[in-house]
């Protein structure tokens, strides 16, 4: 797919995020808004492959769902129907994801474990023989879970180089600025020092993003992590960069904002 086309992917995303959650009166609408592009660059670019050796995802900020089952429904995964059915009672479609839907491997949300998970396959996909990769999408406060850096030794120590995390840097969390709670240093840095081969990439430009992908292919007998520099509730002008975002659900005046914004980017971008 061409950069317009995966812009368009990414645009559309966006505005999918926006209309369900409103329709549904739930919130997380920032955070999804925050990895738009990074789901985008994955369901619609990276993964690769059918059956049993498809490449996986992990959506380990299962919070962030929305982002998922609209790409999902882009690539034609999800029809309309089930999509509508966004957390409505008896709904495959809840605010986290779980697994039986089609492009979902792994029941998600519980901050901080993704990585352990996509460690995990990949470990089970070098001693099946198979060339699957797994990519793991995580938010940058899940980096204060002790879990994470246990997954980070393991999938060092056995060389997981079909593991690629992408870490949503946006620089704040569900009460306040990750600075202000677990001040994070250099994300990429620390990594390295792990034994990853780290990167460090602006978050909402594909070419970019598509780049650091195919490094992380080339790269041999360790995992890759790319670290991605994005803005929470990106699009949206009084989304952007605000806490109070993690929760709050749309009215239906910032409805009309918020698309508004969103068609303005898309024009401009
Ligand atoms: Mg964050």
């Amino acid at each position: 797919m061409s950069l317009p086309e995966r812009a368009s992917f990414a645009h559309a995303t966006r505005r999918i995020i926006i209309e369900r959650s409103h329709a549904a009166h739930v919130g997380h609408i920032g955070s999804a808004l925050s990895i738009a592009d990074l789901v985008a660059a994955v369901v619609d670019g990276a993964l690769q492959g059918e059956g049993p050796d498809r490449d996986r995802l992990v959506l380990s900020k299962g919070h962030a769902a929305l982002a998922l089952y609209a790409a999902l429904h882009l690539t034609g995964r999800l029809d309309a129907e089930q999509l509508a059915s966004y957390c409505a009672d008896g709904t495959r479609l809840g605010v986290h994801p779980e697994p039986g839907l089609d492009g979902v491997d792994f029941g998600t949300g519980s901050l901080g474990q993704g990585l352990s998970i996509g460690a995990g396959a990949a470990l089970a996909a070098k001693r099946q023989g198979s060339g699957r990769r797994v990519f793991v999408i995580m938010s940058d406060a899940e980096l204060n879970e002790g879990s994470v850096w246990e997954a980070a030794m393991f999938a060092a120590h056995h060389r997981l180089d079909n593991l690629v995390l992408l870490v949503d840097l946006n620089g704040q969390q569900a009460m306040n600025y990750t600075p202000e709670v677990i001040d994070l240093g250099d994300v990429a840095e620390k990594f390295s020092v792990f034994g990853w081969d780290a990167q460090t990439t602006p978050g909402h430009d594909h070419a970019a993003l598509d780049a650091a992908i195919a490094h992380a292919a080339g790269a041999t007998g360790r995992p890759s992590v790319i670290v991605a520099s994005t803005t929470f509730g990106y699009g949206v002008s009084f989304m952007e960069s605000v806490i109070d975002w993690h929760y709050l659900p749309l009215t239906d005046e910032q409805l009309a904002t918020a698309l508004a914004d969103l068609d303005r980017l898309a024009v401009s971008a």
